[in-house]
């Protein structure tokens, strides 16, 4: 598809003493993993509370719509950004204090996660092994309660400081505030767009507590030949699980799983298995049933398919890969015949995990 003109970005305000610059007509193609073109009308990076205090509070953009940007691997450009992205970028891990049992870690919402994971595993602190790798930034975390291998965020979350996107003020939200659930929180609900994370504190076991629930992931280590495995080879088990079904996004663009795995009800599972007997699916806390998402989309006849740029991956229905130059509208087309050829099948609506942005406002879930 053809590709929108190129813009020349411009500095257009700079505020020396606070080192922020706002930039004008800023391409946005590198800060997003799915790599398509979308140019922000405006665009800042800021290190740290008072950049950003400055920025939300300068007159000239008050009333500007904004983007909070972490590393964009969960967000899908469909077209330019007619507002304000805001990439936060700050930095620093902290050891915040500590019992016989448990550290308390504080870091900075522009800390990359894996670079936090990394840092939690050289120190033997436990619980975020199972998460290794996963792309963005700490900051993102919670937005979308992360997950992966029987662990989410959630399990060692201790609270975050975020601040109030009208007022500049800075509140606490502790785990029971956030509203935790299947990659969602109250960040994605009541509260969009209204705070943005500046901290989170994590609380992490001082003494060995491995989480091997994953089938997979036990599964990978019986194959190393791991019989009592260290927070490193949880670590580098999941690395190898992980390098194995997903594309990597600096070579082919993506956003990881592009539909969340949905949640039935347990009548509505027991009449889907007796026509698909191969559905498989699990019960959930809430009394619902999940099943796999990657399964609905293989049997609907969409895994490995590509048409034009954009293509469900080989190894991995669920996610959509750009192949080259495709634009977000394209990707979002394609999504939507996914969506649509599940529905016809299963009669389930999948919803979108990747956060798609749109010129008139910012949706959750593809309409
Ligand atoms: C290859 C691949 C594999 C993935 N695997 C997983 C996985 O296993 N599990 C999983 O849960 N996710 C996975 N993801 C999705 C993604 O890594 C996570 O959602 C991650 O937390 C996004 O971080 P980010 O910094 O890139 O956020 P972005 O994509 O930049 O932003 C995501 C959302 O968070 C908001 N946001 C970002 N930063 C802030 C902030 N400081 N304050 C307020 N709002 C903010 C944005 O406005 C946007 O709505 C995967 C993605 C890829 C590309």
């Amino acid at each position: 598809m053809e590709q929108p003109p190129i813009k020349e970005e411009v500095i257009i305000e700079q505020n020396i003493m606070k080192k922020v610059n706002i930039i004008e007509n800023f391409s946005l193609k590198k800060y997003n993993t799915f790599g398509v073109y979308a140019h922000a009308r405006y665009f800042a990076e800021v290190k740290n509370e008072e950049q950003l205090r400055w920025l939300l509070t300068n007159p000239a953009f008050k009333d500007i719509k904004k983007l909070f940007l972490g590393e964009g691997s969960n967000i899908l450009f469909v077209s330019d950004f007619d507002g304000l992205v805001i990439k936060i970028s700050i930095s620093n891990i902290e050891l915040q204090k500590e019992n016989e049992h448990y550290v308390w870690i504080k870091a900075g919402a522009g800390v990359i996660w894996h670079q936090l994971v990394e840092y939690c595993i050289d120190k033997k602190y436990y619980g975020l092994e199972n998460l290794s790798l996963i792309p963005g930034t700490v900051g993102a975390a919670p937005i979308q309660n992360i997950g992966a291998y029987g662990v989410e965020l959630k399990d060692s979350f201790s609270y975050l400081e975020a601040m109030n996107v009208e007022t500049g003020e800075i509140k606490i939200f502790r785990k029971k505030d956030c509203k935790f659930g299947y990659r969602d929180s109250i960040f994605k609900n009541t509260l969009k767009d209204k705070y943005i994370v500046l901290k989170v504190v994590l609380r992490l076991n001082k003494k060995a507590k491995l989480n091997l629930k994953y089938v997979a992931l036990k599964e990978m280590l019986d194959s190393m030949e791991i019989i009592n495995p260290t927070i490193t080879d949880i670590s580098k088990a999941v690395i190898k699980l992980r390098s194995s079904k997903l594309p990597n996004y600096k070579e082919l663009g993506n956003a990881g799983s592009f539909f969340k795995n949905p949640e039935i009800d347990i009548e509505d599972y027991n009449i889907l298995k007796t026509k698909f007997p191969y559905i498989k699916g699990h019960h959930t806390k809430n009394k619902k049933v999940k099943i796999s998402a990657a399964l609905l989309i293989e049997k609907a006849g969409w895994k490995d398919v590509r048409k034009g740029d954009v293509g469900t991956h080989k190894k991995h229905a669920l996610v959509i890969v750009n192949y080259d130059d495709a634009i977000g509208q394209e990707i979002l087309n394609f999504a939507n015949k996914i969506k649509a050829a599940v529905k016809a099948k299963f009669m389930i609506e999948l919803e979108s995990e990747v956060n798609i942005i749109k010129n008139e406002n910012t949706i959750p879930s593809i309409s």
